[in-house]
């Protein structure tokens, strides 16, 4: 059973956010960094700059050998405020994009029977006998993807530090730790994963692209004090960090937090089948603040409430360089990203707010 530590934060006040960082990683065995290569990752919509200052100044203070920090930059620059904090922290940002790439091989998927089949040689022997049968093909051994590519930044590290911003997002369930992984790997693997999609694989291909870094990740940090779940500003306010060695069980407190049940998250069940870590929230231990606080306070907007404050977050385009924009619409998994009478809008009804085109030009694409 793997821990989360769950910490109230109400702002981004740096002595704030040290003081819930302290408390979060107080378990974490701050040895393990001293004279280590450390490489920090982060994805799109960016955590704030508090939370990533915190996590380089945890770093140094342990004794990190050397810190990057890395991010898929698509169209755009490095947002004005992470670079001149990377500038003032003296430590280097590596654009994943123009960096070089290492192939990895995706290694054959456990087979390991999952925990609830145990139960069937009980309660079902014939359902039990059939698992054993398709276990004995090998099927669940086979991969999705032939291989991937991860940058050579992460590979060359001797860890690896996710600081993901909570955000949900309906294409993969949930904009966690585990989805980040996609803005990893170059546009082809990337596109390769969205393929499996439509064989219902697309689970078994993000976790391919996980499997290989998954030993690496020293812990991972959720900046949850201002979340992306809604166009609304109270909505969001979480007020909370999340801090783990374990990746799915990350993303699986954030999941139950924001309104999910862990299991439906097709990544957090997976993978907790495959032994990749926690992704169930019954298998995660918690500690630090009332984790039933923060989700009587987030009671408005769960999903399960048919609650009208719940609206639909699409983005709004702020630019007329249609040249990017006819770019970024190539990417589009939906082609929400429409011309009308000369002028590119996003088509509400085909949105399926993955937030793709956020990523990819965030100077012109907004979540307001
Ligand atoms: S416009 Fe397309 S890329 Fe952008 S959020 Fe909507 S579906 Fe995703």
């Amino acid at each position: 059973m793997n821990s989360v530590g769950i910490i109230r934060c109400n702002s981004y006040d740096e002595k704030e956010v040290e003081e819930a960082f302290n408390r979060a990683s107080a378990p974490f065995d701050r040895e393990r960094i001293k004279g280590k290569k450390v490489a920090v990752y982060f994805d799109f919509p960016s955590p704030d700059t508090a939370i990533l200052k915190e996590v380089i100044d945890f770093l140094k203070e342990n004794g990190a050998k050397e810190i990057k920090v890395g991010a898929s930059l698509f169209t755009t620059g490095l947002p004005k405020n992470i670079d001149n904090l990377l500038k003032k922290e003296n430590v280097q940002f590596v654009d994943f994009r123009n960096s070089s790439y290492e192939r990895l091989d995706v290694p054959r998927r456990n087979a390991k029977m999952p925990n609830h089949f145990r139960g069937y040689a009980l309660l079902s022997p014939v359902k039990y006998a059939e698992q054993r049968k398709i276990d004995k093909l090998g099927v669940k051994a086979k991969r999705v993807l032939k291989y991937s590519f991860l940058p050579t930044t992460l590979t060359d590290a001797d860890y690896i530090v996710p600081v993901i911003k909570m955000k949900d997002s309906p294409v993969t369930k949930i904009g966690g730790v585990i989805a980040s992984t996609l803005s990893l790997v170059p546009t082809m693997t990337r596109n390769q994963v969205f393929i499996n999609k439509f064989k219902f694989q697309f689970w078994d291909a993000l976790l391919e692209i996980y499997t290989p870094i998954k030993d690496k990740i020293l812990f991972g940090v959720i900046d949850g004090v201002n979340a992306i779940i809604s166009n609304d500003a109270d909505i969001n306010r979480m007020n909370v960090i999340l801090f783990s060695e374990d990746p799915l069980a990350l993303d699986s407190v954030t999941s139950v937090l924001i309104g999910y049940r862990s299991r439906e998250v097709g990544s957090n069940k997976k993978g907790d089948d495959m032994g990749l870590g926690s992704g169930l929230f019954i298998h995660v231990a918690m500690y630090g603040d009332n984790f039933l606080e923060f989700r009587k306070e987030a009671k408005k907007y769960l999903r399960y409430r048919t609650d009208k404050a719940i609206r639909k977050v699409i983005p709004s385009i702020n630019s007329v360089d249609d040249s990017i924009i006819d770019r970024v619409s190539n990417f589009c998994p939906t082609g929400a990203i429409v011309k009308e009478n000369g002028n590119y809008k996003i088509d509400r009804m085909k949105c399926i707010s993955c937030f793709f085109c956020v990523q990819l030009a965030p100077d012109i694409f907004k979540i307001k």
